[in-house]
């Protein structure tokens, strides 16, 4: 019985997976060349006039000055533009949108069904602001959903950006992700997972793999609401053991762990316990950050989206907590952390989420190192060096082109003009 349970299984993923070819393989061997007005290569920082880039299926297949177009290749002319690797945002949201973090929230509102549609246009508007890599930390209620829009995108049933997903994160009770101030005797699901032992952290990361998750994410401290109003200390969710059981079975699936840190004892328990990366860390003293330079724990600051967007969200607390955010940026910048690109977008408007690069250029950091942030740290952040992050011959062909010059005005990279992923032309104008 299970032998032929276990065929038919087997016979139904054959049908599936070669039902839906990706569209990037419809013209086999076509060559195609685009011709670069600047070439920006983020590893070593050089600019190279008129570049041409040949790219064949998926894959570039060469980069130089130029270069000899192959016979036959389909040309791009964006000799008007400045050419670079598709960006990176390595904290997103796509199953969240900017009207569920206000009122009520989207696992009360919304259907998972609906909030998938939404997530559909997400991840197209993200696409066509240059991400053609994202890393999904928590579908933030919406279930798998993530992995079915991540599934969708590879098949090329829709657009989107290549997805690496994490479906549930990991919380307890009372702390982050929980739904806040609702009556106990209704059942109502909250949108993160509680996990109040070890075991149930373990278990539930068998589910998340089991289903589909690429990452694991873990809420290692509560979020503003736990915070101490006078010291600035963040709750702490777990412990150092806790931590290590969680990376640890995290990794016999081969999966890296993705931590939720303002600061405190929980994100030094996240440090120290062996996470890939902090999200935020806002709140991180020096010794947290000393541990991040020993382990090489990468960080995702996510900066932007704390900035008050209304006057109601601007109170003292948000201020210092905003000030203390800088101050640990900028340290982090002096002692060489390996900062990553991430946004948390989803929180606001999709496709949007370029803005982050002008607010760390304005606390100090330089523009070809925040573009290094979106790509080459972010590739090695994903272990995906090899294939992604730089424009390099047998690289997949991530390109994209900007107005202006990103590394005089990084603000350019809010305006771009074209997107190719694997190949494959998402927009261009
Ligand atoms: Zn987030």
């Amino acid at each position: 019985m299970f032998s032929f349970r276990f065929t038919i299984l087997s016979l139904i993923l054959v049908v599936c997976s070669s039902a839906a070819p990706p569209r990037h393989f419809a013209q086999a061997n076509q060559a195609t060349a685009i011709k670069c007005g600047r070439l920006i290569d983020p590893v070593n920082g050089s600019v190279t006039q008129n570049a041409v880039i040949v790219v064949r299926d998926d894959r570039i297949e060469q980069v130089a000055a130029g270069a000899r177009i192959p016979d036959g290749a389909k040309v791009i002319d964006l000799s008007a533009y400045a050419v670079l690797p598709g960006l990176i945002d390595c904290h997103t949201h796509i199953l969240l949108q900017p009207e569920d973090e206000r009122g009520a929230p989207p696992v009360i509102t919304k259907s998972q069904a609906f909030r998938t549609v939404q997530g559909v246009a997400a991840v197209k508007k993200d696409l066509e602001a240059g991400f053609t890599t994202m890393r999904d930390l928590d579908s933030e209620g919406a279930g798998f959903a993530d992995v079915a829009i991540r599934d969708g995108i590879n098949r090329g049933v829709i657009p989107g950006p290549r997805m690496f997903v994490s479906t549930y994160a990991l919380t307890i009770t009372g702390g982050h992700m929980n739904n806040a101030g609702l009556n106990p005797d209704i059942q109502i699901p909250d949108p993160a997972s509680l996990t109040d032992s070890r075991d149930a952290m373990i278990a539930e990361i068998r589910r998340e793999v089991k289903y589909g998750a690429d990452w694991i994410k873990l809420y290692a401290t509560g979020t503003l609401r736990h915070v101490d109003p006078v010291t600035l200390e963040p709750l702490s969710q777990v412990s150092l053991e806790d931590v290590k059981a969680v990376v640890e079975e995290a990794a016999r699936w081969r999966r890296d762990v993705a931590s939720h840190a303002y600061g405190g004892m929980g994100a030094k328990n996240a440090i120290l316990g062996g996470v890939r990366s902090i999200e935020h860390g806002m709140l991180m003293d020096d010794e947290a950050l000393k541990m991040m330079v020993e382990r090489g724990t990468f960080w995702c600051p996510t900066l932007s989206v704390y900035l008050p967007e209304t006057p109601a969200d601007d109170t003292e607390m948000l201020r210092r907590i905003v000030s203390r955010h800088k101050e640990v940026f900028q340290k982090a910048m002096k002692m060489g952390i390996k900062i990553c690109f991430g946004t948390d977008v989803g929180a606001f408007e999709h496709g949007t989420q370029a803005r982050e690069f002008a607010l760390m250029c304005d606390y100090g950091m330089k523009p070809l190192e925040a573009l290094r942030s979106a790509t080459i740290r972010a590739a090695e952040l994903l272990r995906m060096e090899k294939q992604i992050g730089s424009l390099a011959p047998g690289k997949l062909a991530d390109i994209i082109a900007v107005e202006g010059n990103p590394l005089d005005d990084i603000r350019a990279l809010q305006r771009v003009v074209f997107v190719m992923k694997a190949g494959q032309v998402y927009k261009s104008k």
